[in-house]
């Protein structure tokens, strides 16, 4: 399986035409390009090879949620794939049944879902132990209700991002996430009956350390944020 590489751009660039720049500089096979909501499609129209992802999708298919954007208006505007349940947005409460709802309503709409899971700094100063028995509740909660008929491999991407290594520039060593990785690749085939769903690691990936986590067969990509924003530093993490 090639490896993927997904960009979440957060609340950047500030224009249009930064945006269209930056989506041109970072067009290639296997990336997958998470805009923020006001760009999707001018960046729809510029990728040739990469993928479209949301970095956010509401829990209900349209009705009156002021703000919110559905799982079928990103559909039909070409977005492939959905971010759900990334740290900041739990930060801003998110909670593990919302996060369920969002998963749910994506996948009824024809969505792949990219769910993020990691743990906090406590719980990772208790050791691997700790953090593997943290993802283990939080990957159960997430994927609560859902069917396994919509839980096909090819749906479903995890990116085990630790809370404490996003936007800090303290990333993981790729041996330790190497291990939650595969930790998660057994629970969701023990508990979801799922073989071959990829699993990505994030936090602080850069163009210097982008290779050491992509060598390890146990990871199938990056999510990349703060590094993806310069052309430069995210061609040289699609060379990795
Ligand atoms: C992210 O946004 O998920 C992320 C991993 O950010 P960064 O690469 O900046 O740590």
């Amino acid at each position: 399986m090639s490896k993927l590489i997904l960009a979440n751009w957060k609340s950047n660039p500030k224009t249009l035409t930064e945006a269209v720049r930056l989506a041109k500089g970072s067009d290639a096979k296997n990336v997958v390009i998470a805009p923020s909501h006001p760009h999707l499609e001018r960046v729809r129209r510029v990728l040739k090879h990469a993928r479209l992802a949301s970095q956010d999708v509401s829990s209900k298919d349209g009705g009156p949620y002021t703000g919110e954007v559905s799982p079928s208006q990103l559909k039909n505007l070409g977005v492939r794939y959905v971010i759900v349940g990334h740290s900041e947005r739990r930060r801003l409460g998110e909670t593990d049944e919302l996060i369920s709802k969002k998963v749910k309503a994506a996948f009824a709409a024809g969505l792949k879902v990219v769910l993020c899971v990691g743990e906090n700094t406590s719980t990772r100063r208790k050791g691997i132990a700790a953090s593997k028995r943290f993802i283990a509740i939080q990957l159960k909660k997430d994927l609560t209700g859902i069917r396994k008929q919509e839980l096909g491999s090819r749906n479903l991407i995890v990116a085990y991002e630790p809370v404490w290594a996003i936007g800090t520039g303290k990333s993981d060593k790729p041996k330790d996430s190497a291990q939650m990785i595969t930790h998660i690749k057994k629970l969701l085939t023990s508990r979801f009956q799922i073989l071959d769903s990829r699993v990505l690691y994030g936090g602080s990936v850069t163009s210097k350390n982008a290779r050491s986590f992509l060598s390890h067969p146990e990871i199938d990509g990056v999510l990349v944020g703060g590094a993806s924003l310069k052309v430069k530093s995210f061609k040289a993490i699609i060379r990795s």
